[in-house]
């Protein structure tokens, strides 16, 4: 293929990125969206083989196909709720790939005798971030396996060690590119590794996969850099992408929660981070049997919905998907809430009641859904806790002060699905669940739901 061949290729590479992400941004063309990617990605690997006087093809072809059968394998058998640490992984993976090529096109330079200072410095930078990205995509991968503590880690004397890691880092970045040498680049790689652990550490509970998204952002830079080193304009367009990208969403995801960057990377170094404890209380509650709660649903005029991680554990979106069909047929109204962080990582409800073919226009964002709770006449919260937890507002001391919720309380009646007084997430208790309004319905959301659509349909 020669050059102008190739260069009109990777533009049509590069555009199907652009779409790729326009389409992810809605449900609806989500799957089409995450196909042009695809197809972008293919056109940009076959390119590239297809370069004349490219060495070593057999060696490259045997590591496409070792990844193939990793990511094939991997997204088959990682659960929904495995999905943030996989991302973590893959994620990592591109940044030590990047820092890789950085290092292999340092060792050119030394022995070609030398470069132009901002390709040194992107050179560099590739190398320091790639490594970061690579080890503390790793150690959030470790931490959302529960492999190691969930909890935020921190000794003393840390807040020294990372300002030291970050200064001997710097120092040793512009030596390199003032006088590059392999063994000066190694040496960057493992303080960028040490920086990303360091990094990572300190943030625990519900950050975690805002760092994921940041860490994201990280290697979108690297690669974008590792574009300019190359002289490969796709690796540009695409690094850059995924940089904005995951920018933009590092930022939606920290609002989503209530918190700044900084409260979600050092809070724990000022004891404010996301991890609560895990108190069980035995205060009275109002409980009722499947039967009742048909009852109450059967004679409503407006039902919401309001989905949590309980939902994907059970596994019961189709099961609720046929309750609220059911109930529509009776002429009841009903939406279903999404608040931005319900389940375990951003669009998991989207995604969880897509599944379940539930149309897009019955699900409403927080800001559309919250002021009509005051005309509902029950609120069902199918295996939800924190995104309900007045809390929220009202407790300055509890891990999730500060988190937008669903004003879940001002419904008439509010009916909890889940299986125990046990605390969502963030490990807190919530006092909707004491309050004259709510009613709980124990029982694994999927068991409880079949009962009440049995119950609703025999009405
Ligand atoms: P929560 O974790 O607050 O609550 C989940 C509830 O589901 C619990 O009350 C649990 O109670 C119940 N449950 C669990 N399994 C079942 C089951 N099989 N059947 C019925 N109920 C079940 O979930 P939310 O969705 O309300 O909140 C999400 C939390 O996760 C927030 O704190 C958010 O910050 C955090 N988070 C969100 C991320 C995201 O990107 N979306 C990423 C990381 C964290 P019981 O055990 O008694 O059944």
């Amino acid at each position: 293929m020669n050059a102008t061949l190739s260069q009109l290729a990777y533009l049509l590479a590069a555009v199907c990125f652009i779409v790729a992400l326009k389409g992810l941004s809605q449900p609806a063309t989500a799957r089409r969206g995450n196909l042009i990617g695809a197809a972008g990605a293919v056109i940009a690997c076959v390119t590239v083989l297809l370069t004349p006087g490219l060495n070593h093809r057999g060696p490259i072809l045997i590591a496409i196909a070792v990844g193939l059968l990793v990511g094939v394998l991997g997204a088959y058998r990682v659960q929904m709720t495995q999905m943030p640490q996989m991302v973590a992984l893959f994620n990592g993976v591109g940044g030590g790939a990047a820092a890789i090529v950085a290092l292999i096109e340092l060792r050119s330079i030394t022995t070609a005798g030398g470069a132009s200072t901002i390709h040194l410095v992107a050179t560099a930078f590739t190398i320091l971030v790639g490594a970061v990205s690579l080890a503390g995509s790793l150690v959030t991968f470790l931490k959302l396996q529960e492999l190691m503590t969930t909890r935020p880690v921190v000794f003393p004397g840390y807040p020294v060690a990372y300002a030291g890691v970050m200064v001997v880092a710097v120092v040793v970045a512009v030596i390199v590119v003032v006088t590059p040498s392999l063994a000066l680049g190694a040496l960057l790689a493992v303080l960028g590794l040490a920086l990303g652990v360091l990094l990572v550490l300190p943030v625990g509970g519900a950050d975690v996969p805002i760092v994921i998204s940041l860490l994201n952002a990280f290697t979108g830079l690297t690669v974008a850099a590792g574009g300019y080193v190359l002289g490969n304009t796709l690796l540009l367009v695409a690094g850059t992408l995924v940089g904005a990208a995951g920018t933009l969403l590092t930022k939606l995801m920290a609002a989503a929660m209530g918190r700044s960057l900084v409260s979600t990377l050092f809070g724990a170094l000022r004891g404010g981070s996301t991890q609560g404890t895990t108190a069980i209380s035995n205060r009275p509650v109002k409980s009722a049997s499947p039967e009742d709660i048909a009852i109450l649903l059967g004679y409503a005029d407006r039902v919401v919905i309001v989905p949590g991680y309980g939902l994907a554990v059970a596994q019961a979106q189709h099961t609720l998907r046929q309750l609220v069909d059911v109930l529509q047929e009776r002429g009841t109204t009903v939406d279903y809430a999404i608040h931005p962080v319900a389940g375990r990582m951003p669009g998991h409800m989207n995604v969880l009641l897509a599944e379940a073919q539930v149309p897009y226009g019955q699900l409403k964002e927080m800001a559309e859904i919250d002021p009509e709770f005051k005309q509902t006449d029950v609120v069902l919260v199918v295996g939800a806790n924190d995104v309900v937890n007045p809390a929220a507002e009202t407790d300055s001391s509890a891990p999730i002060f500060g988190m937008p919720i669903l004003h879940a309380s001002q419904a008439r009646q509010v009916v909890f699905m889940k299986r125990s007084m046990r605390p969502g997430f963030a490990g807190i208790e919530n006092q909707l669940l004491y309050e004259p309004g709510t009613t709980l319905l124990f029982g694994d959301a999927k068991d409880t739901l079949s009962k009440l659509l049995a119950a609703v349909r025999a009405l």
